[in-house]
């Protein structure tokens, strides 16, 4: 019988678009299933279609809900895609907010670029729709933390928490005597919200690990002093913070954060605006699930929180989100999405990214492409809604605040492989995490080491 194979479809040399086929006699499991987003070659690959048909893949398991992972299950599912999708029982929550979006937001630009011209395909089509991803939302089957399942005769499969965002895993895969585990993505050790990831279980053959940040080591300094440090002085000024933050997760400790420097006085009573219904949702979803995270969020969705800063405001409706462009400094925009690639963000940054008074704050990974990597690489001016706006706000990042472990904190992971794999394949990131990431793990922990390109197989 051929040997078992394994394809990289994506997140190889890129954060984006993480697919892993396995093929095991005469079965295909897809591992994750995530969108291409950022630079426009990558992007164009989510319209291309998969090696495999979707209809011969047999299960799928997806290690988290964030987009880059999961955001291409309606487009698999539309294209003939009939069986299960294994995840945690909070990420089938979380992507019940997200699919929905995502659909959502793919529609609305297909609407923008025809109403506006500026696609070259006519009509501009959406990847997928809202009812494609409220669909896909039915084949989702759930698997709590430490459980086994047999995915398909033959196929083992089990999630261990990685502490990265709520219900996020990696995965472990039992077939024909070869055990793999996929990191999905990695958390921090040492982080606000999350606890860290979970020891690997003993002999593994096989293991993907994510390099997100695989060039960056080292402590970063306190989340709290760095932000109070850069907005302060915008408030005191008169102007505006724009925080472009991913709804999950990161939303609520932001709020955390400046809730606690108001208590020390350290921060001013101004009006706190979070833009995103998806936040409120999301902040419910993670206080049902309080006993996987370290961060208690009682009445997370209120404004007379304790956890909220004083003067907080979550906007639902899309005329109220418009109404903020009017809005007078000092205050605090946190809208999503966090890397600008869409959503409500996208009008505060035009709004307010040409007024010197202004901060825009990076607070998370800004991949290849997306309009905030160009920020954070000092681009004057970024395209958005089809022309080009100048830039004459303050732009700024926070260290530390990210969902993802630095190298140190994945070099601590696999460490925890006993014994030493076969064989380590780096995935899920850009040119240079990969190449210190590879660096180290074969110089520190002595593990063989490989970095597969796009399409590659390998036997198992
Ligand atoms: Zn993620």
């Amino acid at each position: 019988m051929a040997q078992p194979t394994l394809r990289f479809l994506g997140a190889t040399g890129t954060v984006t678009g993480s697919k892993f086929l396995l093929e095991t006699g005469g079965t295909r499991i897809l591992v994750d299933c995530g969108l291409f987003q950022g630079l426009k070659e990558l992007r164009q690959r989510n319209w291309e279609p998969l090696p495999v048909p979707p209809a011969e893949i047999d299960a799928v398991v997806v290690t988290h809900a964030h987009i880059d992972h999961s955001g291409y299950l309606p487009r698999l599912v539309r294209g003939g895609f009939e069986g299960p999708i294994f995840c945690t029982p909070a990420t089938r929550e979380l992507l019940g907010l997200l699919l929905p979006d995502s659909g959502y937001l793919q529609e609305e630009e297909a609407r923008y670029a025809n109403k506006e011209g500026y696609s070259k395909h006519k009509p501009a089509l959406p990847l997928y729709t809202k009812e494609d991803a409220q669909h896909t939302l039915t084949h989702l089957r759930t698997l709590d933390f430490d459980r086994e399942v047999e995915l398909v005769p033959g196929i083992r499969a089990a999630f261990h928490p990685t502490g990265h965002i709520l219900g996020a895993a990696f995965a472990v895969l039992d077939f024909e005597g070869r055990r793999l585990a996929v990191s999905g993505d990695l958390g921090g050790y040492d982080k606000d919200l999350m606890r860290g990831p979970a020891p690997l279980p003993k002999g593994m053959h096989y293991v993907l690990a994510e390099s997100t940040y695989g060039s960056k080591r080292g402590a970063d300094p306190s989340v709290p002093d760095q932000l109070g440090a850069t907005m302060v002085p915008v408030l005191e000024r008169g102007g505006v913070v724009v925080i472009p933050a991913f709804a999950v997760g990161r939303t609520s400790v932001l709020l955390y954060h400046i809730r606690r420097m108001q208590d020390r006085g350290a921060f001013p009573d101004v009006p706190v605006i979070v833009d995103s219904p998806m936040a409120v949702d999301s902040a419910k979803i993670y206080q049902r699930y309080r006993h996987e995270h370290n961060l208690q969020l009682e009445d997370a969705g209120g404004s007379g929180s304790l956890l909220n800063p004083r003067q907080t405001r979550f906007v639902r409706k899309p005329e109220e989100s418009k109404r903020l462009n009017e809005l007078d400094g000092p205050a605090v925009i946190i809208s999503a999405s966090g890397m600008m690639t869409g959503g409500r963000i996208l009008h505060h940054v035009r709004t307010r990214v040409s007024d010197p008074r202004n901060l825009i704050l990076l607070v998370g990974y800004q991949a290849e492409g997306t309009r905030g990597r160009a920020l954070l690489e000092g681009k004057r001016e970024l395209k958005m809604f089809g022309e080009f706006v100048p830039v004459k706000a303050q732009v700024a990042a926070i260290q530390g605040m990210s969902a993802h472990g630095d190298s140190d904190d994945v070099v601590a992971w696999l460490r925890t492989a006993d014994p030493a794999p076969r064989k380590v394949f780096l995935v899920h990131g850009e040119a240079g995490g990969l190449r210190a990431m590879s660096e180290r793990i074969v110089s520190e922990l002595g593990f063989s080491c490989h970095t597969p390109k796009y399409l590659e197989a390998v036997e198992l």
